[in-house]
């Protein structure tokens, strides 16, 4: 079972162990030290609706930083796209067609869509990809 411990210098960390009687023994001999600072002074931690809190805030901070880096690497597609490709503005679909057709030079472009350009598009086998496309701030 795992265990919430704190060592004398408040660290909380977690340990496994086969029951409460095999941690009692181990931190008796002084084989249950603190990850961050090697006391091996543990105590279970008493504080545990603070440690939940402190768990589920680590977890939202993980998600935080995975919605940055999606965040981040959608930044980039747009980047490269805006580099790469004409913008067309909310005149895509029927750019996205002339090109289809060949009525048009062949290039790549970007631009808006309504969801019924959209699907008459792909209806047509017409490539395209839809990113969700994140305005510049005012901020
Ligand atoms: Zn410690």
């Amino acid at each position: 079972m795992v265990f919430d411990l704190i060592c004398p210098n408040k660290h909380t960390f977690e340990a496994w162990f086969k029951d409460s009687k095999a941690f009692d023994g181990l931190r008796r001999k002084g084989q249950v030290e603190c990850p961050t600072c090697g006391d091996s002074k543990v105590e279970k931690a008493l504080m545990a609706p603070n440690i939940s809190t402190s768990k589920k805030q680590a977890q939202a901070a993980k998600e935080s930083a995975m919605a940055a880096q999606a965040t981040q690497m959608l930044a980039k597609m747009q980047k490269h796209v805006e580099d790469n490709c004409d913008y067309v503005g909310p005149a895509f679909a029927e750019e996205a067609r002339k090109i289809h057709y060949g009525e048009t030079e062949k290039r790549d472009i970007y631009g808006e869509a309504t969801k019924t350009e959209a699907t008459e598009l792909s209806e047509e086998g017409i490539d395209f990809t839809a990113i969700p496309w994140t305005q510049p701030t005012d901020s």
